[in-house]
């Protein structure tokens, strides 16, 4: 299948265009300037479904849709792009709407690290286990998700980028950190490398023979958006054959898979390439964010879940949406995230529960929200860590006021009439 890309200049060009009003069209015009569009004949073709597309959560997926902008942001984007045609000024309307969306949220700043002095900022190592690893060549995706937090990386802000192309300094870094056990590749999506580079990479890895370095995890998106990555790309075996290698290596080649919906699952080209990536030892976990307007649903997790299972996918994370870009689209309060956690999660077999969320990925680490209860009359959120800054706060339930308005961690207030959480004078003294 040859890859087709429709983004802002050429998207009119979809055959199926003529189903959009022309409000639809200066919404994806007028929103399409700031946040990232990119989309492909894949979801054009196979996912989206173009009788229902106002509620199709494909669509809302990748599409702008106009309430992704504040109403104020949205009418100062339109009235530059009805005055001018001046690229400069287009774009700097543009960049002054995307900084007030907090491009780099969850304290990321404060996780590249330094070797000999001298700062790596193509790494993350937040949790002791697990370095993230953002190649140069994998700084993009097939298609944009509409919510993504990792759009400065997309869209010429290159001060505010992560990316780096030394493999050496990875290695020497992972070498003096014996604690590492996992690197995630990641990105963007690191799947839309050649293989042969990913191939440089993966085996230079492998070949440096760090014992401590036990799982390569990729993180990636490329199942739902080019599935055909696996199938007809003219490197398509090569790629499973690094997969391959690593499992060959006696290491866990962990492909983390990132699907919103179950719709994802349904064509015939996403089960073929499951199933390929699964013959060469790889095994693929699932993670999404909880999205208003795509999944805020229970019977949709729950659907989605035992679709994975059944195709031998192991669920892994339901994650709450960031607090940037468009979260006041997509954002869902702490409180309903629970709810549909709970619902989907009751509705599901045991094997299903290997599933953990609702999750905020913030400063201190990743906090889930156990519950909703009361203790001595007040009502609290039950909160742990199941990632955290310092290891050794993981798995200690603490509680919160309870909130129904909370959207995210930073709305969150002790409850008992406490001054601050147990972790934050670590957290400070961690971040000096
Ligand atoms: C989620 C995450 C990881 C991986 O955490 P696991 O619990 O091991 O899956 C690593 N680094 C960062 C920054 C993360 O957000
Ligand atoms: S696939 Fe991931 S990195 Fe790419 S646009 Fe979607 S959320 Fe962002």
């Amino acid at each position: 299948m040859k890859y087709q890309i429709y983004s802002l200049h050429n998207y009119r060009k979809i055959p199926q265009i003529d189903r959009l009003s022309e409000d639809d069209l200066r919404n994806i015009d007028v929103v399409g300037h700031v946040l990232p569009f990119k989309t492909n004949n894949y979801v054009v073709n196979e996912l989206i479904d173009w009788d229902n597309l106002h509620e199709d959560p494909i669509f809302i997926l990748n599409f702008p849709q106009r309430d992704m902008l504040k109403p104020e942001d949205f009418k100062k984007m339109a009235s530059v792009l009805d005055r001018t045609n001046d690229k400069v000024e287009i774009k700097k309307t543009a960049n002054e709407i995307r900084h007030k969306l907090n491009p780099h949220p969850a304290g990321q700043v404060h996780n590249v690290p330094e070797l000999n002095g001298q700062k790596l900022p193509g790494i993350q190592h937040k949790y002791d286990e697990t370095m993230l690893f953002f190649p140069t060549q994998g700084q993009t995706c097939h298609a944009y998700c509409t919510f993504c937090f990792r759009w400065p990386q997309f869209t010429g802000m290159d001060d505010l980028k992560f990316a780096m192309n030394q493999i050496d300094y990875v290695i020497e870094y992972l070498k003096i950190h014996p604690e590492i056990t996992d690197i995630l590749f990641t990105g963007g999506d690191p799947m839309v490398m050649k293989a042969s580079i990913l191939d440089q990479y993966i085996s230079r890895l492998l070949e440096a023979d760090i014992p401590h370095l036990q799982n390569i995890r990729i993180g990636s998106k490329s199942l739902t958006f080019w599935p055909y990555r696996y199938l007809t790309d003219s490197d398509a075996d090569d790629i499973l054959r690094v997969f391959e290698k690593v499992t060959k290596a006696g290491k866990s080649l962990a492909f983390m898979a990132h699907f919103n919906h179950y719709r994802e699952l349904e064509t015939e080209a996403v089960a073929k390439a499951i199933s390929r990536i699964r013959n060469t030892g790889a095994q693929i976990r699932t993670q999404s964010p909880l999205l208003n307007h795509i999944n805020a649903n229970g019977e949709v997790w729950s659907t989605m879940w035992k679709k994975q299972v059944n195709m031998g996918l192991i669920p892994y994370y339901m994650f709450v949406a960031r607090d940037t870009g468009a979260q006041e689209y997509f954002g869902v309060s702490l409180a309903r995230a629970w709810d549909i956690f709970r619902s989907a999660y009751t509705k599901v077999s045991g094997i299903c529960r290997t599933v953990r969320g609702p999750s905020m990925s913030c400063t201190p680490g990743k906090v889930r929200i156990i519950g909703v209860s009361e203790v001595k009359g007040e009502k609290v959120f039950v909160c742990e860590f199941i990632q955290g800054r310092n290891s050794d706060w993981v798995g200690r339930p603490f509680f919160a006021k309870y909130d129904p308005r909370a959207l995210w961690m930073d709305d969150l207030k002790p409850a008992f009439g406490q001054e601050e959480f147990f972790f934050e004078e670590d957290l400070a003294r961690m971040l000096l």
